[in-house]
This record gives structure tokens, C-alpha cells and sequence, in this order.
């Protein structure tokens, strides 16, 4: 077990590095951040920061000199990065399971060999697979490049052949998928986390809204059938254990109206529609990933309410800094700010949660105070 006092590594210093080290530094352990980004959520907060290049063989160095185990807050670290640290440090989750989830093929090919449905996709790798998924899936599709996509980004609906075409011009001839834009009832996730011995602990599943791509709200508990939720524990954990993972892994679900329960992505880090258990569990996803990696026994996952959770855009700082005087004066609504100098439209400022034992009163005061914080 690493204990409190030890050092852990943090590649990466968005809001995710940043809950993290809040998490870990809180339990007594140091965080040093690897982030180019001077300025970076997390960084400002770790014990210490590197602020270098994820691929400067001096700031590699000293976390694999310095750190007790490494872990990152994003899939697209470098390979070439992970690679050098594994030689000396553990790296968790490891360089494969990241690779494995950096790539909408890869990660498609897993669900697949699992034994788990997706959306009807096909592979496009060039124009010939272009033509075969163009017979092979029915528009309205989306045409999403196989890397670097995130909150909507990389990703184009398409109508028509000639859409295609265009589309996957415009995404840069990139490796991509084509996927059939199926009818949603909903959209669910389940975060879990999985520890050295095998063993996995789900949060609660949540129920997901997306506006232009990007998550706005969660809220706990999803309303669905109990059996459908087991259902997405037992298919998340599947995953886990196919990528003998070790950390907080989310996967997203699609529900559809037939009611079928697809995989949409998976992420292998803490999530966005996890960020609730921040305010209503006995142990947050943060603390939890600081567990794993950290070889310690899992923290108990249990919700303790109902809760809705809403990001806050950049969008909310057009007019300059939203009215946190109305949010604050609701006593169950816990604000989350991230630390990020400028804001821009679609950036993740920061979330709130409303707490209630009530989930509909939750989700109806979660979005009137979302409302009223850009109004005048
Ligand atoms: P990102 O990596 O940006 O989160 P996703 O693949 O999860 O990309 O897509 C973002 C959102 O777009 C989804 O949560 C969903 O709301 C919508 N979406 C994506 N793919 C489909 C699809 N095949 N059918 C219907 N809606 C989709
Ligand atoms: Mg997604």
C-alpha cells in the first residue's frame, strides 16, 4: 500500500487533475502536476508543478524519481510518455488501457469482442471503407474522428453521401467512425473503480443531458428500471475487467426508445457525471481513484440523496461573473469552481450540485438557479 506522506503523480492539470489533488492532498499524500500550461487548474494547487512539455525528459525524470505511483486526468497522453515511466514507477491505469480507450476503433472492437452492443458503426480508414460505411449505415449518421475528440468536438452529423464526403474532409481524412444517430430515450453512465486485487465498487448510475454535445446535467438516481441499471454495472464492469484495469473508469450509455442499452465511450479517468459524488457520497470518485492507485481498499460508494448536477460553461461569463449571490442563496446548492482564468464559450468553468431528498425538486432547482445565474 502507498501511504499518506507519499508523493503521486499527476499527468495533466485540467479540473479533473485539479479535484484529484484536492482529493489526495486532503488524505495527507503530496501531488506533484506535470502540465505545459503555467497556469493550469491543478498545478496551482499541487504541492508541486512541472510545468513542461508530457514529453520533457527532465519533468519525466523527476516524477519517476520522485512519485510513489502516476496516474493521468486524460486519455491522450502521449504513449511515448507512459512508456518511460512505467520503466520506473507504476503508472495506473496502465499505457495499455489508455491506448485502448484513446481510440473510438480500439475501443469499439473491445466492446464488441466483449460481447456488448453499440451503435451500428463502421470503420473508415480511407475512401474505400468510406464507401463500404456509406451503404453499410443508414443516415442521419455521425461521423466522429477515432482520436482527440471530447464535449462534442471532432464529431459532424451527416445526412447524405455528399455529407460524408465533406465531413470527412473536413475532419482531416483522419481514421474516424461512422455511427448510425440512433433515438434516444436517454443516456446513463456508470462510474466504478476497479483496485489491484480485481475487485470493483460502482457509484450510483447516473442519468445524462447533453447540450450541443456537451454535458449539462446529471442527476442521481437515473430514472430507470433497477433491472437496467444492474445491467449497466454489470456491462461497465465487463469493461474493467477486459482492460484488467486499476483506477475510476466511467463508461457512457446510450438507452434507446426500443429500450436497447448500448456503449457509447468509456473514459479512464473520473468523469464529468461523476462529479456529483463530490457532494452526496461517502466517497467521491477522487478520493476513490486515490485509493486505487494508491492500493488501498475501495471507500464506500453509497449515495447519501438524490442530487442534480449542472456544468457551468464559459458561456455564463459573458456578461461578466455570473450571480453566485442567487446560487448561494439556496442553502442545498454546492458551488465547484475550477480555477480558470479566462472564460470561453463551451469551456468547463466549474459545476454545482443541488442536493434534495427529493430528485425532481433537485433537478427543477438545479436548473432554475442555472437560469438565474446569467440573467440580470
Ligand atoms: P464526446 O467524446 O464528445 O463525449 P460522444 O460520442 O459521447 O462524444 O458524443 C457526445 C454526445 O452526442 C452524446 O453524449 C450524445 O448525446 C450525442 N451522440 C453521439 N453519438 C450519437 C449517436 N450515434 N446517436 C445519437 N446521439 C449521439
Ligand atoms: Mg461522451
Amino acid at each position: 500500500m502507498i501511504l499518506p506522506g507519499r508523493t503521486l503523480g499527476m499527468l495533466g492539470g485540467g479540473q479533473l487533475g485539479r479535484m484529484f489533488t484536492v482529493a489526495a492532498r486532503t488524505m495527507g499524500y503530496r501531488v506533484i502536476v506535470l502540465d505545459p500550461d503555467p497556469d493550469s487548474p491543478a498545478g496551482r494547487i499541487a504541492d508541486e508543478h512541472l510545468h513542461a512539455a508530457y514529453e520533457d525528459p527532465w519533468a519525466l525524470d523527476q516524477l519517476a524519481r520522485d512519485c510513489a505511483v502516476v496516474t493521468t486526468e486524460f486519455e491522450n497522453v502521449p504513449a511515448a510518455t507512459l512508456e518511460r515511466l512505467a520503466r520506473d514507477v507504476p503508472v495506473r491505469p496502465s499505457a495499455k488501457a489508455l491506448s485502448m480507450t484513446q481510440n473510438r476503433i480500439r475501443e469499439k472492437r473491445l466492446v464488441c469482442a466483449l460481447g456488448l452492443a453499440t451503435v451500428p458503426y463502421a470503420e473508415i480508414l480511407d475512401e474505400q471503407s468510406l464507401a463500404i460505411a456509406a451503404r453499410a449505415i443508414p443516415m442521419p449518421a455521425i461521423l466522429k474522428r477515432a482520436e482527440m475528440g471530447y464535449d462534442g468536438k471532432g464529431q459532424l452529423p451527416v445526412h447524405s453521401r455528399a455529407d460524408l464526403e465533406r465531413a470527412y474532409e473536413t475532419l482531416g481524412r483522419v481514421p474516424c467512425v461512422l455511427e448510425r444517430r440512433v433515438d434516444l430515450d436517454r443516456e446513463i453512465s456508470v462510474v466504478l473503480a476497479r483496485g489491484l486485487d480485481g475487485e470493483i465498487q460502482c457509484f450510483p448510475v447516473a442519468e445524462n443531458e447533453h447540450r450541443d454535445g456537451i454535458l449539462f446535467l446529471s442527476s442521481v438516481p437515473a430514472r430507470i428500471a433497477p433491472e437496467l441499471a444492474a445491467r449497466a454495472r454489470r456491462a461497465a464492469a465487463l469493461i474493467a475487467h477486459g482492460l484488467e484495469y486499476c483506477g475510476v473508469l466511467a463508461v457512457e450509455f446510450f438507452v434507446t426508445t426500443e429500450g436497447r442499452l448500448l456503449v457509447n465511450e468509456i473514459a479512464p479517468r473520473p468523469h464529468n457525471s461523476g462529479h456529483y459524488t463530490l457532494d452526496v457520497c461517502i466517497t467521491s470518485q477522487f478520493e476513490q481513484q486515490v485509493r486505487m492507485i494508491c492500493g488501498l481498499p475501495p471507500g464506500d460508494t453509497a449515495a447519501l440523496s438524490p442530487v442534480a448536477m449542472v456544468n457551468l460553461l464559459g458561456d455564463l461569463w459573458a456578461e461578466g461573473s455570473p450571480h453566485w449571490e442567487r446560487l448561494f442563496a439556496d442553502p442545498r446548492a454546492k458551488l465547484h469552481l475550477y480555477g480558470k482564468r479566462t472564460a470561453r464559450p463551451g469551456r468547463k468553468m466549474g459545476h454545482f450540485c443541488y442536493v434534495h431528498p427529493e430528485l425532481d425538486t433537485a433537478r427543477r432547482r438545479a436548473l432554475e438557479i442555472h437560469r438565474s445565474l446569467g440573467a440580470d
